[in-house]
């Protein structure tokens, strides 16, 4: 390649596309930088999306102010979605989806893929007024705008965003229940005894947390959902009904591109190497649609914040060839419900030994170990102890000492 150079092109202008933006160019980056994203949206943050914005308290959650592309030399292209990738060529496609004969080729020296996921939907329920999924802020306002004229929701998956959604709206004055087939809230994440207390919460602010069913069916007049039957033959009235039952990561655009997905049976996702380089030269991944090598011989697609910012830092680095050192850090992600917030430090599985240490029916503090070490630390509303365990998780400590 000749000339001047290409830069670095982001495709998704979320927070992984804007971090590394960012990143590189704290790293010394001076090339150009395009950062390009399918919303019509500037670059804004997704939890609050659960939390405030559901709550009335904010309307607007940008990660950046609008000066701030201009004074470091970003191209945000929003509204833009990049429908193909040839790496052979170096370029991807661009299509603005309010202008359909638009197409435009664009090159890059190194490319980011930061496309995020896509909700899951229940079949059958495209369409009917009422019926809800979250992961963009317009959905949280459209949302938003039918919570004042309901009175009784149903949410259905009880993970992180369906119990965040759930408190939400208990707290916005509606009649909430809460449906999920495993036995638990937050099961799959942090196991059923951490999850027996999430639906101890949930119980204490009014929510009917109904565990161990799946549903049925979403029932409508023709037009509005009316209710959902359950799996066991309940059936439940509501006039809002939002699904939280997992996302599958955005990769239609690499179709033909022959960039390397992980099998779902690992999480799905793009392929990289344990510092984000795919299988085809000068493109990386990263934040939730990347599936990252872990150095162990193992991979892993994580949906959390705080990661999305890491792997960021991390391919920005690469990028850009910095020296700087990277801090080591244990994973962490968190949770706020009803004014509480649950943090996540180390890694949890749901079949580790679990240590509660501290419960006073609404606060709690627990350990988890495996083969006698300490996996993670989780509380709710405990955010000085669960800090004070960092130094332990950067190390293999026993769990001995933390119980000590
Ligand atoms: C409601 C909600 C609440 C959350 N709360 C928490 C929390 O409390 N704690 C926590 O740790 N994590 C939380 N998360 C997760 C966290 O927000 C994500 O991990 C983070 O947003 C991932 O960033 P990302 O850049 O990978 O993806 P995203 O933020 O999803 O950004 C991807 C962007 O890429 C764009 N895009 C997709 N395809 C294309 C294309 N072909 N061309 C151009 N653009 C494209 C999308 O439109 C999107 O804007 C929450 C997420 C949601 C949805």
């Amino acid at each position: 390649m000749s000339g001047a150079p290409a830069g670095v092109v982001v495709v998704g202008a979320g927070l992984g596309g804007i971090r590394v933006a960012e990143s590189l160019r704290a790293n010394g980056y001076t090339g150009p930088i395009t950062l390009i994203g399918a919303e019509a949206h500037p670059p804004y943050d997704r939890p609050p999306l659960s939390k405030s914005v559901l709550l009335g308290k904010d309307d607007r959650v940008d990660l950046k102010p609008t000066e701030y592309f201009a004074e470091s030399s970003i191209e945000l292209r929003m509204g833009e979605r990049v429908s193909a990738i040839s790496p052979d060529d170096h370029t991807v496609t661009i299509e603005r989806p309010d202008d359909p004969a638009h197409s435009e080729t664009m090159v890059y020296d190194a490319l980011v893929l930061a496309t995020g996921l896509t909700p899951r939907a229940l079949p059958g329920t495209e369409g009917v007024q009422g019926v809800h999924v979250l992961r963009t802020i317009d959905d949280a306002l459209t949302l938003r705008g039918e919570i004042d004229s309901a009175a009784r929701a149903v949410v259905i998956g009880a993970g992180f965003i369906g119990c965040e959604v759930a408190a939400s709206l208990n707290q916005r004055g509606l009649s909430v229940t809460l449906v999920e087939p495993a036995p638990t809230p937050l099961a799959a994440a942090l196991g059923t005894e951490v999850g027996a207390l999430v639906t101890r919460l949930h119980q204490a602010n009014g929510v009917d947390v109904r565990t161990g069913v799946g549903v049925e069916e979403i029932v409508d007049d023709g037009t509005a959902v009316t209710g959902v039957r359950l799996a066991d033959g309940t059936a439940l009235d509501a006039d809002l009904v939002v699904v939280g039952i997992g996302s599958i990561p955005v990769v239609d655009y690499l179709d033909g591109s022959g960039i390397e997905l992980a099998p779902r049976e690992s999480g799905g996702g793009i392929a990289c190497d344990a510092r984000g380089a795919t299988s085809a030269p000068d493109v990386y991944a990263l934040g939730d649609v990347a599936n990252w090598a872990t150095g162990d011989g193992g991979t892993r697609r994580v949906e959390h914040w705080t990661h999305t910012v890491e792997q960021a830092t991390e391919v920005a680095h690469r990028i850009a060839q910095s020296d700087n050192m990277i801090p080591a850090a244990p994973a962490y992600f968190w949770s706020d419900q009803y004014g509480l917030k649950i943090q996540v430090l180390g890694r949890p599985a749901p079949t580790d030994e679990l240590h509660l240490v501290d419960d006073d029916g609404t606060k709690f503090l627990a350990y988890y170990s495996r083969d006698g070490l300490l996996t993670a630390v989780v509380g709710a509303g405990k955010v000085g102890a669960v800090m004070k365990t960092r130094p332990k998780l950067l190390t293999p400590t026993p769990i001995a000492d933390v119980l000590e």
